[in-house]
């Protein structure tokens, strides 16, 4: 279906800048074809977008999908608690559909707030990007790897088996497979150096948790020598096509390292703050000229996947822990939601962008809802006053996946029936 979305401000990005433009927009087969009138525009379908704000979807770029189940679940205890007795536990025995339910009501959340493409990491063989390729979302997926060697510890080979599995089946212009050690806590240096080699084998990109907490730092330099970010550069796991998540607790030259060596940093404020974690360094990482992208982790630890209420806290946070009005501005903010996500994923110019020849991935913005009236400042209100809730309808690879607030591609009471038997099987 080919579509020509008249009446609507389409947010553009000129040389580092977001600005709203009236303009008309034609999509065809899955990409955005021209940005004003094509004089022979027969055979398009017509989108009104009046007192709409059509932006480019956003780019969750860290999450666990198939933990949307465990929302609400452990709260209000520490990390250590967190993981390894609240989260692990059930994740161990939880059944393989839960993971499908469970990814799948993940991504309706972010496709209501207006994500379009994310990046995930699981452990569950075929679930979430099966749940993916059904709902129509955009994802770069990785099977979470743990272990000590890649060939000689079963547990490990099993593992890449499953991602190599995936990679197989799945990898398509919508799903790509990103190799993901789990942190260096619970792989070994070998198998990050070991994985890194695999990817680049096959040019699949990389992602893994890095710097999280204060724990993690303190026991690798205690059992390695070196903080983690030293000890993935000395295993060749940093680079240009390697994304990390967290970076909360970096020491000495870490943030040269990152920089030096192209690696893209996630950062997810409110995890990072509801774990108490801490924040990253987000304003000194971009001061190096580190690409910085936002991601909103699992619901685990979130709650929420919602991608506006991350740009919030990422701006909110970072102004009062600086106690600067000026820190974390609302241009970079979006940055962080769509280019510099896109950059990372090597898909500059291709997603996170209104331009020609871009992925048709859009959200429509009602601007008369009463968050975002009157519209003094589209750009800022994204930021400062939007609560997700404000996306009516969204476009993927130049289909709506999302019309007036409902789904086209799936049966969301169907969701939400398999998820109530699943939480009560198995919380
Ligand atoms: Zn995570």
């Amino acid at each position: 279906m080919n579509t020509k979305i008249i009446n609507g401000t389409l947010l553009l990005y000129e040389n580092g800048v977001f600005k709203a433009v009236k303009d008309t927009l034609y999509v065809k087969d899955g990409v955005i074809e021209k940005i004003g009138t094509l004089p022979d525009d027969g055979g398009y379908e017509v989108f009104d977008a009046k007192d709409k704000l059509v932006m480019p979807g956003l780019i969750n770029m860290h999450t666990h999908a198939y933990m949307t189940f465990l929302r609400n679940y452990a709260d209000d205890v520490d990390f250590e608690e967190w993981l390894f007795k609240r989260v692990m536990p059930v994740e161990d025995n939880m059944p393989l559909e839960a993971a499908y339910w469970s990814s799948l009501l993940g991504y309706m959340e972010m496709i209501s707030t207006g994500t379009t493409s994310f990046v995930d990491m699981h452990m569950y063989l075929r679930q979430a990007p099966k749940a993916a390729k059904e709902i129509g979302i955009r994802g770069f997926i990785g099977r979470g790897l743990v272990g000590t060697d890649l060939y000689e510890d079963e547990g490990a080979t099993r593992r890449f088996n499953e991602a190599m599995t995936e990679l197989e089946e799945f990898r398509s212009d919508m799903i790509d497979i990103v190799i993901s050690p789990h942190a260096v806590y619970s792989a070994s240096p070998k198998l990050y150096e070991q994985l890194t080699k695999e990817a680049d084998k096959r040019g699949l990109l990389k992602q893994t948790h890095l710097s999280e907490t204060v724990g993690e730092v303190e026991n690798c330099i205690k059992e390695h020598g070196k903080t983690p970010v030293e000890l993935l550069r000395d295993v060749g796991f940093l680079g240009d096509r390697t994304i990390v998540a967290h970076c909360v607790q970096l020491r000495g030259d870490d943030m040269k390292i990152l920089k030096e060596t192209g690696t893209h940093v996630v950062t997810n404020p409110a995890s990072n703050a509801k774990l108490g974690n801490g924040f990253a360094p987000v304003t000194a990482m971009k001061g190096t000229g580190i690409n910085i992208c936002l991601g909103t982790d699992g619901t685990a630890s979130n709650n929420t996947l919602n991608m506006f209420r991350e740009m919030g806290l990422l701006t909110m946070i970072h102004k009062g822990l600086e106690k600067s009005p000026t820190a974390a501005p609302s241009n970079f903010v979006l940055e962080t939601a769509t280019v510099n996500g896109a950059r990372a994923l090597g898909m500059e110019g291709k997603l996170g962008v209104i331009a020609e020849g871009a992925k048709a991935d859009l959200a429509f913005v009602d601007l008369n809802e009463l968050s975002m009236f009157p519209n003094n400042n589209v750009i800022s209100a994204l930021c400062y006053s939007a609560n997700g809730s404000e996306v009516k309808d969204v476009m993927i690879d130049g289909k709506f996946v999302m019309k007036d607030r409902e789904f086209t591609t799936i049966d969301r009471e169907k969701v939400y029936a398999e998820m109530r038997r699943i939480v009560k099987e198995n919380l």
